[in-house]
């Protein structure tokens, strides 16, 4: 008989690995604290590793009908020269596009095809977990409700799907603390824009020392005059944070100076930070890579195995192939330990070099190079700073760490 799997956490991950139990016929339910799920963060992207296996779960058309496909990838340095442009999602010849999509959109189609193919039950929220225990037999999930009381639940399995503060991960590594300051802070927003750069480009530019910035649209035509909506981040290395909260407000007095002449040809970067409503504010953390992720009956999915700085478009996209991984190996081995420790032997390498080269080399360390040997200041030409060759091979190398170069994609 096939195992019954408590998912902790109907974030990305969570809702993607119910959907993925479902397909191979295990029994769900989703234990989520929050009291219902509204539209909280900016944007998020998707490579096309993940489109992938969201639209095997028949998802693609729908995500795509609420998201943007960007074609380019594109760099500058801090005075709009223009540096390189790269070919991305289906424009650079895979089948799958990248999509760029607010996450409360992804968030929203996820849990209603959750709730529409597991039962209106199948998502519990209001139920935060605090700690999972496991015998022989099964695991007991510990539940407190919103309005303050406590609840247990059994089940065959549980994964803590639970998100950069995951309390399952603190219970099963309490030596690891908490997650660490990269020494950059960001800050976030999304603006209504005219079409920048013909509206399909994913921008990045400058360097984190002086000021960076990464601009791509996420919404299309949100208004009669063809607006999109335009989520930008900036980036700045400070020693100033605060903890990770991902509804902290910022406040655009705090940055804003060091953009204040970034006014190019193709952008106006301070008019397209104040045209933000709001403003959040949080610091790039991460944690080393745990040496092992569960144990037994319990393990770890998404941001909750594996935090990672969000520099590599890797965040929700990991988390997505942890959940197809996972489900493939329980419907491998119905036994659920066996089949967990396949899915870590899978999934705990990989995603482990994925932390690592976003902390080195994603694929902003274009933007370090053309920074550290042109000494921050504007170059002649590009050619005299870094051959074509070589931004390739950062982009290739980042894609083949991350699992989707072309060739890994187009394997039958
Ligand atoms: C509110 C919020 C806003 C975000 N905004 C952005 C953004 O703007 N841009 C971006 O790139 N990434 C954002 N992220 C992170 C991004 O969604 C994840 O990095 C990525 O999608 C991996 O997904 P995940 O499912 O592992 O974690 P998450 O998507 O973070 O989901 C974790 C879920 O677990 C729930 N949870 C936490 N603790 C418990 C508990 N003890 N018991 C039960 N449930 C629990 C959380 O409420 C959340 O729904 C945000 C995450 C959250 C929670």
């Amino acid at each position: 008989m096939s195992p019954r799997v408590a998912v902790i956490g109907a974030g990305i991950g969570g809702l993607t690995l119910a959907l993925e139990l479902h397909a191979a016929g295990i029994e769900c339910q989703v234990f989520e604290a929050v009291p219902e799920l509204s539209a909280v963060g900016v944007g998020i992207n998707l490579l096309p590793h993940a489109t992938r296996e969201l639209s095997r779960l028949g998802l693609g058309e729908e995500l795509a009908s609420v998201a943007v496909a960007p074609r380019e990838s594109v760099y500058f340095n801090r005075f709009g020269q223009h540096i390189h442009t790269e070919r991305i999602g289906r424009a650079a010849g895979y089948d799958w596009p990248q999509l760029s999509i607010h996450r409360a959109d992804l968030q929203a189609v996820l849990a209603r095809a959750v709730r529409a193919r597991l039962g209106e039950h199948s998502v519990v929220t209001g139920h935060r977990c605090e700690r999972v225990d496991q015998d022989e037999r099964g695991v007991t999930v510990r539940l407190t409700r919103a309005e303050g009381s406590r609840t247990r639940v059994r089940a065959d399995a549980a994964v803590g799907c639970d998100g950069i503060h995951s309390a399952v991960r603190r219970q099963l590594h309490p030596e690891q603390g908490p997650p660490v300051y990269s020494g950059h802070n960001m800050w976030r927003g999304v603006t209504v824009s005219p079409p920048i750069l013909g509206g399909a480009s994913m921008i990045r530019a400058g360097w984190l020392a002086t000021g960076k910035l990464v601009v791509y649209p996420i919404r299309e035509q949100v208004d009669d005059a063809g607006r999109q909506l335009v989520n930008w981040v900036v980036e700045i290395e400070t020693p100033r944070h605060a903890d990770r909260d991902w509804n902290r407000a910022g406040r655009v007095e705090d940055f804003i100076d060091v953009f204040a002449d970034w006014r190019f040809d193709w952008l106006d970067v301070p008019a397209l930070i104040r045209g933000a409503p709001e403003i959040l504010e949080y610091p790039m953390v991460d944690q080393d890579p745990l040496p092992w992720w569960g144990t037994g009956r319990v393990t770890l999915l998404g941001d909750a195995a594996h935090p990672m700085v969000p520099r590599g478009s890797n965040g929700a996209g990991q988390a997505v192939l942890d959940a197809s991984a996972l489900a493939a190996e329980l419907a491998a081995s119905h036994d659920v330990a066996t089949a967990f420790a396949g899915y870590e032997r899978l999934r705990r390498p990989a995603t482990s070099a994925v932390v690592r080269a976003n902390r080195t080399n994603p694929p902003d360390a274009i933007l370090r190079e053309v920074y550290q040997r042109t000494g921050d200041r504007p170059f002649a030409r590009i050619e005299d700073v870094i051959s074509t060759e070589e931004l390739d091979d950062i982009i290739t190398g980042y894609q083949e760490t991350a699992g989707y170069s072309l060739a890994a994609l187009s394997d039958p």
